[in-house]
């Protein structure tokens, strides 16, 4: 979540964040430091775009990041080579399956974006608000462009740790034969289906059962 300019093309040299920009819907720093992120996965990995599944990312935010990555490597949900974990962290690890080189690229602890212009964050929060003057939308849209530029143009390790690491390839996507749940009738992929009073169900007509310690 966060607030908008539309699509522009900030950052000579980073022709392809315009790309991204114009699927994420607007420009903001969160997109700036997925892209970067991305760039520099792929330099370290010396993979192009996944035409297939060659790269797999894992992404542990679920915030506007994911989207210059999904352009920039070609790895969605989609196809099965963009996984999720949900740990509220602008980290992520891509993996080239061709090398098993990987990479982890996580925000620097010492990297703060509101310090590039300590006047954004207030505003933006007046943005949020709801209706501003049109002078302050342009300055918001203004301070806003001037913050992405930097990101895109800060050296990647001001902006990220980054460290090679050894991880487990995730498999590759499976296709699965579908079976109508029991309950709702919808076809449902087998992987996902649970076993209750000896039907098969799928996840949203199954009964919750944890018992975590
Ligand atoms: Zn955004
Ligand atoms: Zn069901």
């Amino acid at each position: 979540m966060c607030t908008t300019t539309p699509p522009g093309t900030p950052g000579e040299g980073h022709r392809r964040f315009a790309e991204a920009a114009a699927f994420h819907g607007h420009v903001c720093p969160g997109l700036a430091l997925g892209y970067r992120a991305a760039e520099t996965a792929l330099e370290r990995l010396r993979s192009g775009r996944a035409e297939d599944e060659e790269l797999v990312t894992i992404a542990e935010t679920d915030a506007c990041g994911v989207d210059a990555i999904q352009v920039l490597t070609g790895c969605t949900v989609g196809k099965g080579n963009l996984f999720f974990k949900d740990h509220g962290k602008h980290a992520f690890t891509f993996i080239n399956r061709q090398t098993g080189k990987a990479v982890r690229i996580a925000g620097h602890p010492s990297f703060n974006t509101d310090s590039l212009d300590p006047a954004l964050a207030p505003l933006r929060a007046r943005v949020m608000q709801g209706r501003v003057p049109d002078e302050e939308w342009a300055e918001f849209r203004k301070r806003t462009d001037r913050v992405v530029e930097a990101i895109l143009d800060l050296p990647a390790e001001q902006l990220f740790t980054i460290q090679a690491v050894d991880v487990d390839i995730p498999e590759r996507a499976r296709i699965f034969r579908s079976v109508p749940c029991a309950r709702c009738g919808e076809l449902t992929a087998e992987s996902r289906l649970r076993v209750e009073d000896g039907e098969l169900v799928c996840y949203a007509c199954s009964t919750e059962y944890s018992r975590r310690c």
